[in-house]
C-alpha cells in the first residue's frame, strides 16, 4: 500500500468519526420518543427508546441489550413526573454518566392520593399545550448538547410547534362537538386528567394513575355507581391496560365499550396511532364519535 493510499484512508476514517456519527439519543416510551424523533430527524442523531410501541412504561422490566443501549448513548430523554420507576437502577446498571433531560421540567403537576402519600400524575402528554412545552425543553437540550446541530433541530422544532399548535385548536373543535353532559370519559387507568383538564371533560376510572393493580371489588362498585348516577354514553378500552376491567364494568352496566385509547403508548407503524399526533388524532376521533 502507498503512503498516499494509507493517508487517504486515514483521512476517510477521521472524517467519519467527526461527521458520520449521529449523535445518539436514547428515550425512554414511545410516545416521548416520537416527539424526540420529530425534533432531531434522523439525519444528525438516533432516536431509540426504551418502552416501545405498544408497551406499558408504568411496570416495564428492563432488558440487557436496553443497558448497553443506554451506555453507548450521548443523551437521555425522559418523561419525569415519577412515570419511570424502574429507570434510575438501568441507568446505574448500564454505567451512563451522560445528561439526562426531563421532558415534563417546569409543568405543574396534578396530584393524587395514593396511600396517603401525594403523587404526580405522570401523563401530561395528553395536553397538547404540554407537549408543547415538552419540545420547547427538548430542544434546548438537543441543541445544548449537540451544539454544531443547533440551527437544524431548532428549525425542526418550530415547524413541529406549528403543527401542535394547529392539533390543540383541531382538539378544541371536535369536543365542542360533544354535548356537555355527554363530555365524561370512563377507562380502566387514570390516563387522562390532563386531557380532562385542557379540554373541559370529567374523567372516572376504577384504577389509580397507575397500571401496577388490580382495581379492588369496592373500586369497581364506586365506578358502577358513579355510571349509573350519570347519563354515560361508552366506556373506553385502552392498549396498554388490561382489558377484562373495561369489559366487566360494561356487562354490568349494559354500556357498550366506545372503542380503545391509546393512553400510555404509540401503535407500532401499521397501526392506527403511530406517531404523537396521530395519537390525538384517533383518540379524539374515538371520543367525539361514541360521545356525540
Ligand atoms: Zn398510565
Amino acid at each position: 500500500m502507498t503512503i498516499r493510499a494509507i493517508i487517504f484512508i486515514f483521512l476517510a476514517v477521521a472524517t467519519i468519526d467527526a461527521y458520520g456519527t449521529p449523535f445518539k439519543i436514547v428515550t425512554t416510551f414511545s410516545i416521548l420518543n416520537s416527539i424526540v424523533e420529530e425534533i432531531a430527524g434522523t439525519e444528525k442523531a438516533t432516536v431509540t427508546t426504551i418502552v416501545g410501541p405498544d408497551g406499558d412504561a408504568h411496570v416495564y422490566q428492563p432488558r440487557p441489550m436496553d443497558a448497553k443501549n443506554l451506555f453507548e448513548a450521548d443523551l437521555v430523554v425522559v418523561n419525569g413526573l415519577k412515570l419511570e420507576g424502574w429507570l434510575d437502577r438501568l441507568i446505574k446498571a448500564s454505567g451512563y454518566k451522560g445528561p439526562k433531560v426531563i421532558a415534563s421540567k417546569s409543568i405543574e403537576p396534578l396530584l393524587f392520593m395514593e396511600n396517603g402519600l401525594k403523587i404526580p400524575d405522570p401523563h401530561a402528554w395528553h395536553s397538547v399545550p404540554h407537549i408543547m412545552t415538552y419540545v420547547k425543553n427538548i430542544t434546548i437540550a438537543l441543541k445544548h448538547f449537540n451544539s454544531e446541530n443547533a440551527d437544524y433541530y431548532q428549525k425542526r422544532s418550530d415547524e413541529y410547534l406549528k403543527k401542535l399548535g394547529e392539533l390543540d385548536q383541531w382538539v378544541r373543535r371536535e369536543i365542542a362537538k360533544i354535548p356537555v353532559k355527554n363530555r365524561i370519559i370512563i377507562t380502566a387507568h387514570d390516563a387522562f386528567e390532563y386531557f380532562a383538564k385542557e379540554y373541559n371533560v370529567k374523567l372516572f376510572s376504577p384504577l389509580g394513575v397507575s397500571t401496577d393493580a388490580e382495581p379492588s371489588p369496592k373500586d369497581l362498585a364506586r365506578i358502577i355507581m358513579k355510571i349509573r348516577q350519570n347519563d354515560i354514553k361508552a366506556l373506553f378500552a385502552e392498549t396498554t391496560t388490561d382489558k377484562r376491567i373495561v369489559e366487566q364494568i360494561a356487562r354490568e352496566t349494559n354500556i357498550k365499550v366506545g372503542g380503545e385509547l391509546y393512553s400510555d403508548a404509540i401503535s407500532k407503524k401499521t397501526g392506527p396511532a403511530p406517531t404523537y399526533i396521530q395519537m390525538i388524532r384517533h383518540n379524539v376521533g374515538i371520543l367525539v364519535e361514541a360521545l356525540k
